[in-house]
């Protein structure tokens, strides 16, 4: 469905796009992003104000809306996603980016820690695609977007339950986009790498309290891994995340594509 009105500036125009952990980080860009591309805008997350503050300060206020959830509770995103709809309309584009990365061995990863990881990164995923996907069904119009991570298509050591709910998101993606492929729905990932937002310098300082190395030496070894040698900017992902939700993208559904700097080649 590309409404030909939409000037070519705002090819998102006549859209509503549901952002989940919109209010900082690699979110907030792809709000941004979704924005300044003509679709109206709900950021949903856990902190209030800071969500407010963002929706203020997009060029069109009165077409961004900002609700609190968390995307771990069923009930919760069921009466956010209400909440979003009668504000702005039907949600037709999902991006479900809400995710907090824990290390710890594997022997250090007790079921809270286990449960929680599973609990934001893959159910809270399943929660918001599960309430979007009847209203984007019946319209025979949607895409959804997960934010994996690169985490979700390889191994890096201490973070077994984060990459276990990655791979997680990588395995729902592939398998609603076959489910819903001829329904008029995208389905996709976005596996990002190390990307400069508050989870990174969150990683960084963990990783150098552990290892006794100082936080610029870790985010060396980070940069070393990557043949761009480089961490990747939260617009670049927000970029990839927007020409997967353009109408011309349609052709496009069960990938997982990294925005990695060619750290995962594939
Ligand atoms: P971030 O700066 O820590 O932001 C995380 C966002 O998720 C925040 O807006 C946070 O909301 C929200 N959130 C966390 N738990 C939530 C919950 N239970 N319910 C609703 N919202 C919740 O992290 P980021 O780097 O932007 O990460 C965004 C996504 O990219 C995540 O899925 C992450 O796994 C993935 N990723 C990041 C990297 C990286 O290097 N940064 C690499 C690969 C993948 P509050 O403001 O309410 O806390």
């Amino acid at each position: 469905m590309s409404d030909i009105n939409a000037p070519a500036s705002l090819p998102l125009q006549g859209h509503h796009a549901l952002v989940t952990g919109a209010g900082r980080g690699i979110g907030a860009a792809i709000t941004r992003i979704l924005h300044a591309r003509g679709a109206r805008v709900t950021l949903l997350g856990r902190e209030a104000a800071r969500l407010a503050a963002l929706a203020r300060e997009l060029e069109r206020p009165e077409e961004a809306y900002a609700v609190v959830a968390d995307v771990g509770d069923e009930y919760a995103v069921e009466l956010a996603f209400a909440s979003a709809r009668s504000t702005l309309g039907e949600v037709d584009i999902l991006v479900n980016n809400a995710g907090q990365a824990r290390s710890a061995t594997l022997a250090a990863t007790d079921a809270e820690l286990w449960s929680d990881m599973l609990r934001v990164n893959l159910t809270g995923t399943y929660h918001c695609c599960r309430t979007a996907l009847p209203g984007m069904l019946a319209r025979g119009w949607g895409r959804i977007v997960n934010i994996a991570s690169t985490a979700g298509l390889t191994g890096h050591p201490y973070v077994t339950a984060y990459s276990a709910a990655k791979h997680g998101v990588v395995g729902l993606t592939r398998a609603l986009a076959a489910e819903v492929a001829r329904q008029g729905v995208t389905v996709n990932a976005v596996c990002p790498g190390y990307t400069d937002t508050d989870l990174l310098r969150e990683a960084v300082a963990n990783i150098a309290a552990r290892t006794e190395q100082s936080e610029d030496e870790v985010r060396a070894l980070l940069v070393a891994r990557s043949p761009q040698r480089r961490i990747i900017r939260p617009d670049e992902v927000a970029d990839a995340v927007a020409c997967l939700c353009m109408p011309e993208a349609s052709a496009v559904t069960g990938q997982a594509i990294p925005v990695c700097g060619g750290e995962i080649m594939k």
